[in-house]
């Protein structure tokens, strides 16, 4: 039986880890548990940032981007020595049990912590949408929306001018937000690890695209190549003049859309639900629009050929 619950948002942030606190926190007072916010992460609790929170402690978070308990890294957590620390401070306030909202990173810690008897639930908060598992993360409805937005404005101004518009979005080694973005904006080009850079294929279609339109638009997922680079060879090799524009943070901050609030809201509380019913060691997951725990070290192994299975399924938009 667990009496008292600790939640954290740890690695990068992401629009819509407010609501999923916000539910971890009501549905654990609905509960009868007591609910403890861990600011900064595994940081914060190997250095004791602990408190307590309430009801009203959540009001008026739903809607705003960040996560108000913060977000750091720790990567000596990995050291045994590290989370028995940690673990001391949970113990100072009788924290049995941790919801950890975030990445793959934070995961593992969440595993590691399993591993020491601390019971917990792992949430997808990330706007790269590159957690094995589920459908969707935390965070990458909203970044999606930025990034639509922004190549929309730079569509405007990029077709006044005859130009090819290169910009570089968020993914680390996940194609996820480009795809996606460059599906929902009608890119003439998509560059990712799921697609690899062809340098001479990205030229033809962009001179192809030259012969009945205006501009076009590339979209290059980071750390594939160096976009002001593919910039100087389109403008070199083309009849459009490029420019590249990284979007870099501005994705990850702003008002989570209605689909990752809701997403966050009704995770939140399903990883209360797992807590109570005994469960640890476990992620929540969206498969198919339902919601599912699975153990994290079967996400973490698990293959995710979704990104490269959609870019193979509309290729022909591009
Ligand atoms: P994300 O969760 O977004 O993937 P990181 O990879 O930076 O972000 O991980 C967040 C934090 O999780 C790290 O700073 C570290 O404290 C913890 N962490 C990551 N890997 C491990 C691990 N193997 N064991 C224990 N803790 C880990």
């Amino acid at each position: 039986m667990i009496r008292k619950i600790g939640v954290l948002t740890s690695g990068g942030d992401a629009p819509g880890m407010n609501a999923a606190i916000r539910a971890v926190v009501r549905a654990a007072i609905s509960n009868d548990l007591e609910v403890y916010g861990i600011y900064d992460g595994y940081r914060g609790m190997y250095e004791g940032k602990i408190e307590r929170l309430h009801r009203k402690s959540v009001s008026e978070r739903i809607n705003r981007g960040g996560t108000f308990l913060g977000t750091a890294r720790l990567p000596e957590f990995k050291y045994r020595e590290i989370r028995e620390v940690a673990i001391e401070n949970l113990q100072e306030y009788g924290i049995d049990a941790l919801v950890c909202i975030g990445g793959d990173g934070t995961y593992r810690g969440a595993l590691a912590l399993d591993e020491m008897n601390i019971k917990c639930i792992g949430l997808p908060g990330t706007i790269d949408n590159d957690i094995p598992g589920t459908d969707y993360t935390i965070g990458f409805d909203t970044a999606l929306t930025t990034i639509v937005d922004a190549v929309d404005k730079l569509r405007d101004t990029s077709s006044s001018h005859r130009r090819c518009s290169i910009i570089e979005v968020m993914g680390r080694n996940c194609g996820a937000l480009a795809i996606w973005s460059g599906i929902a904006v009608g890119a003439e080009v998509v560059v990712c690890s799921e697609t690899g850079y062809h340098e001479d294929e990205i030229v033809d279609k962009i001179c192809e695209a030259a012969r009945s339109k205006r501009h076009a638009i590339v979209l290059v997922a980071e750390k594939v190549t160096d976009v002001n680079k593919l910039a100087k060879i389109i403008t070199d090799r083309t009849p459009f003049d490029a420019r590249a524009t990284i979007l870099g943070h501005i994705q990850r901050g702003g008002c989570p859309t209605p689909r990752d609030r809701v997403l966050a809201s009704i995770m939140g509380v399903k990883a209360v639900e797992e807590l109570i019913k005994g469960n640890s060691g476990c992620c929540i997951c969206e498969v198919n629009n339902e919601l599912v725990a699975i153990p994290i070290e079967q996400a973490l192994t698990m293959k995710r050929d979704q990104v490269s299975e959609k870019y193979r399924a509309f290729k022909e938009l591009w």
